[in-house]
């Protein structure tokens, strides 16, 4: 079986890049699973702090350790946007592959100097685990924002993030390049897209010479997408637009059966919905050069 590690290697190296899905119940999971199945594609599941407290975190490193296991199947878990230590160790005690540890809101130096620490504590829980180091500005929340909020925060610097990725060890660098949490109504219409600096990504690329995600995914223009990755992006976060799938689909599968109360035979229609999405977005991330 394939590590996290070779297969973020493998999609570089293909000119691919490797889908990251967070996931909050039963049905998101096995819409993210039976996309990434059917393509034949590697998957990363992701599940934020307040997602993790929800399904449970040690609940979720068993269901996805399961499929995983059952199925021989390079479904990878990763501890989203974690912001204490401490989470993050009982992430990596859990058995996940991955944590984005994201010290971003703090000032640099104190961001340099935890995320080190916390790159060799979790490295002595499990020497395979990667970490995700955050810098830059990329705001929060994978929800329908207002439109002021469109617009990208501070971007990363080529140089600071060499020096950040040199200074604390992490394996994968997240940087600000134009992306951006949550999306607006006009995104959801489909009406307008999140444009990015594709011109830094490939800077910060040559400067790091780590694998580089790209978080907020959701609303992007399927074209920056693809050139983003071609410029070195290896991971790309899609939150949103499973979140809005979800809700779409749980209100068609309540109007379709109106007098039902089993949940099995309504949430297929929203498994369906979210499923959908997904595949879209791995046939994307797939495409290779
Ligand atoms: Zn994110």
């Amino acid at each position: 079986m394939l590590s996290l590690r070779n297969t973020i290697q493998l999609a570089e190296e293909s000119g691919q890049a490797v889908g990251h899905f967070n996931v909050s119940d039963l049905v998101l999971l096995k819409a993210v699973f039976i996309s990434a199945r059917d393509l034949n594609t590697p998957v990363l599941v992701g599940v934020s702090e307040g997602e993790r407290e929800f399904i449970g975190v040690q609940q979720i490193a068993v269901l996805v350790r399961s499929l995983r296991e059952q199925f021989g199947f390079p479904i990878f878990l990763n501890a989203d946007h974690t912001h204490s230590l401490s989470n993050a160790e009982a992430a990596a005690n859990a058995g996940f592959d991955s944590v984005v540890f994201d010290l971003s809101a703090l000032p640099l130096e104190q961001n340099v100097r935890e995320t080190k620490r916390a790159v060799e504590l979790l490295k002595g829980i499990n020497p395979e685990i990667l970490i995700e180091g955050e810098i830059g500005d990329i705001g929060t929340g994978s929800e329908i924002h207002e439109e002021s909020a469109a617009s990208p925060g501070q971007l990363t610097s080529p140089e600071e993030a060499r020096q950040y990725v040199a200074a604390t060890g992490v394996d994968v660098l997240a940087p600000a390049v134009g992306n951006r949490h949550g999306m607006v109504q006009s995104m959801v219409n489909g009406e307008s897209h999140k444009h990015l600096d594709v011109g830094r990504i490939a800077q910060i690329k040559r400067a790091t010479g780590i694998p580089l995600t790209l978080h907020g995914g959701s609303g992007t223009a399927d074209e920056d997408l693809r050139r983003a990755i071609t410029a070195g992006i290896s991971i790309v976060h899609i939150n949103t637009e499973l979140r809005v799938a979800w809700r779409k689909g749980m209100e068609s599968g309540l109007r379709e059966f109106p007098h039902e109360v089993a949940p099995y035979k309504i949430l297929p229609v929203a498994v369906d919905s979210v499923a959908k999405v997904v595949r879209a977005r791995l046939e994307l991330l797939n495409r290779g050069q």
